[in-house]
Order: structure tokens, then C-alpha cells, then sequence
């Protein structure tokens, strides 16, 4: 198949492109290089531009040889979709409309989409299935919603075959060593941990140790990676084999406290660093965990990564031979 991946600078599409790639797959990257890096698309055609220019969309859709399209390029900071939600829905809704609209005037009828457990807010139980209510509670998780929403009424106008992801906590790097997570500025959990693990940051702080959990900290549900991307490669296939729409939670089912998380990344990386109790961060729920039966059960899905620690030795890895030396 010949697939547009858009935003593959990043750090899930990066993965994609490879995988892609690998599997023997025609791939092209568009990205703007706001956040991606032009040395972590390592296979196939890479295009820079925005994904809300209809000149530049238009010229890679014209040859009409483009089976499937995956957008990754949303922007992805909760608080920073709190202080600033224009920028949140002109990137993530306006421009994705501008994307879809021209797969839809090329006849592109194939369309996979990162989307994220913040749609559904804070949860009502857990793990949480597809059925859980969606009520998200900062522009971010809106800006995502909305476009599942657009989604769902262009799969009934137009025919326009959707498949959207919602991903708990993306974690780990290629297992090669070849990409990984380079967010600037970074703000998740794991790849903090390692800096301070590696000597780059002074000290890890947890922001909140009064949460209704066994050890007050955040519970998260972390899926490596690879996994995430092999779920999309086996959404995009069943998608076009049974031409159909469809909506998959992906997690490992398996809850980690922000404790348990520090305690595993001393254990990987063999060094003890210190660890600071902050006040809690606005807008973290308690606990995140993903009830995945649905993708486990149509797609085939089975992660590789199933343990922890097997996903933070991947990012310990990405952490000493490429982060530090940087
Ligand atoms: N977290 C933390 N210290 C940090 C970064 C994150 O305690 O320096 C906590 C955060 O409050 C959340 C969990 O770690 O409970 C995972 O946060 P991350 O930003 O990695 O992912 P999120 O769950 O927000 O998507």
C-alpha cells in the first residue's frame, strides 16, 4: 500500500514510518517540523509542509496513488490547551478539516487517527471500554473529540472510512535503537524519570501523593510503542478488508502509579536519583487504565511489551546512547 503519514517526524509517527516501511509498505512523511525531527524519518519520501496547506496537500494527493492516510501531527499538551485552545483547534480540528477535506476531493476514503483517552475526562470507571462517556475536560481532549465527531458524520455522508485510536500513555523507543521520544519541551512521566536517572535533570517530581490510590500517586496505563504502531497497521487492514469505520481504546490493561514507575525506572537503569513531592498538576485524573478487549478481540491485537520494565529498558536505551550524548 502506498500510505501518507502525516506528522512521521514525531515520535509515534517516526515509529510508524518505520514499521510501515519495514512491512514492505510505500510511505511518505508530511510534516512541518514544528516539533518533528527531519533525521527521525528514516524510510520513504519525506514532504515538508503544513497539513492545513490545500497547495501542498493537493500536489501529494494529485497522482491519486495514495491508498490510506494516518495523522499523528496534533499538538499534545494539556496545559498548554488550557492557556492557549486556539492553537489547539486550529492545528487539531481546522487543519485536520482542511485534511480530510482534500482526501475527500481526491477520492482518499481510508483515514486512521491518533486519538487519546482524554476524550472520555475523568473517568467514570475503570478500565475504560469504548463505552464510556466522552466528556473531556480541557480543550485538548475537546479538540480530539471533535474530530471523531466530524469523522462519524463523513462516515455517513461521504463514505469516508475512519479508524480512531485512543491511546493511554504511549511509552518506550525502538527496540533497534534507531528512534525514540526527543519531545521538547518534554512532559511525560517516563522520559523525565530517565533524565534524572542519566544525571540531566536534578531531580524527578511527582506532582501529587494525596490521589485516592494506593500510594497517592497517579495510576497510568503505559503501552510501548511498537505496539501502539502494530495496532494501527492491523486497524488499517481490517478498515479496508471490511470497509468499515471503527473506534479502539489501546493500553496494556495494566494501571502503574507514578511510585511504581520511578521504582522500575532505578531498577532499569541500575542509579538512584532524587525524587520531589510537588502539588498535584490541574486536570490529572486518578487513574487511566484501558479496557482493550475490543482491539485484542478484532483486530488480533496482542502487545509484545507487556511489562513495564520491558518498555522502560527500551527508553533507558534511547535515554544513554542518543538523548545523553545529544
Ligand atoms: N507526572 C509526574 N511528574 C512529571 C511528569 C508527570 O508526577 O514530571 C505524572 C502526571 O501527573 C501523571 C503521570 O505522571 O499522573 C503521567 O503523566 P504524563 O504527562 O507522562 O502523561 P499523561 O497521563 O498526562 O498523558
Amino acid at each position: 500500500m502506498k500510505i501518507l503519514i502525516v506528522g512521521g517526524a514525531g515520535y509515534i509517527g517516526s515509529h510508524m514510518v518505520k514499521q510501515l516501511a519495514k512491512a514492505g509498505n510505500d510511505v511518505i512523511t508530511l510534516d512541518n517540523l514544528s516539533y518533528g525531527y527531519r533525521d527521525a524519518v528514516k524510510y520513504g519520501e519525506f514532504v515538508e509542509g503544513d497539513l492545513g496547506d490545500n497547495e501542498v496537500l493537493d500536489a501529494i494527493f494529485q497522482p491519486g496513488d495514495i491508498d490510506a492516510v494516518m495523522h499523528f501531527a496534533g499538538f499534545i499538551q494539556v496545559g498548554e490547551s488550557v492557556t492557549n485552545p486556539s492553537m489547539y483547534y486550529l492545528n487539531n480540528v481546522v487543519n485536520t478539516h482542511t485534511l480530510l477535506d482534500a482526501m475527500l476531493r481526491h477520492n482518499i476514503k481510508n483515514f486512521i487517527f491518533s486519538s487519546t483517552a482524554a476524550i472520555f475526562g475523568e473517568p467514570e470507571y475503570t478500565p475504560i471500554d469504548e463505552k464510556h462517556q466522552k466528556q473531556p475536560i480541557n480543550p485538548y481532549g475537546h479538540s480530539k473529540l471533535m474530530i471523531e465527531q466530524i469523522l462519524d458524520d463523513y462516515d455517513t455522508a461521504y463514505g469516508l472510512r475512519s479508524t480512531c485510536l485512543r491511546y493511554f500513555n504511549a511509552a518506550g523507543a525502538d527496540p533497534d535503537g534507531e528512534l525514540g521520544e526527543r519531545h521538547v519541551p518534554e512532559t511525560h512521566l517516563i522520559p523525565l524519570i530517565l533524565q534524572a536517572a542519566s544525571g540531566r535533570r536534578a531531580d524527578i517530581k511527582i506532582f501529587g501523593d494525596d490521589y485516592p490510590t494506593q500510594d497517592g500517586t497517579c495510576v497510568r496505563d503505559y503501552i510501548h510503542i511498537n505496539d501502539l504502531c502494530e495496532a494501527h497497521s492491523l486497524a488499517l487492514h481490517r478498515m479496508i478488508e471490511k470497509d468499515q469505520s471503527a473506534r479502539y481504546n489501546l493500553g496494556n490493561g495494566k494501571g502503574f502509579s507514578v511510585t511504581e514507575v520511578i521504582d522500575i525506572a532505578k531498577e532499569v537503569s541500575g542509579n538512584d536519583f532524587k525524587v520531589t513531592i510537588e502539588p498535584r498538576r490541574d486536570g490529572d485524573p486518578a487513574v487511566l487504565v484501558a479496557d482493550a478487549s475490543l482491539a485484542k478481540q478484532e483486530l488480533n491485537w496482542q502487545p509484545e511489551f507487556a511489562e513495564l520494565k520491558d518498555i522502560v529498558k527500551t527508553a533507558w536505551d534511547w535515554e544513554i546512547n542518543f538523548l545523553s550524548k545529544q
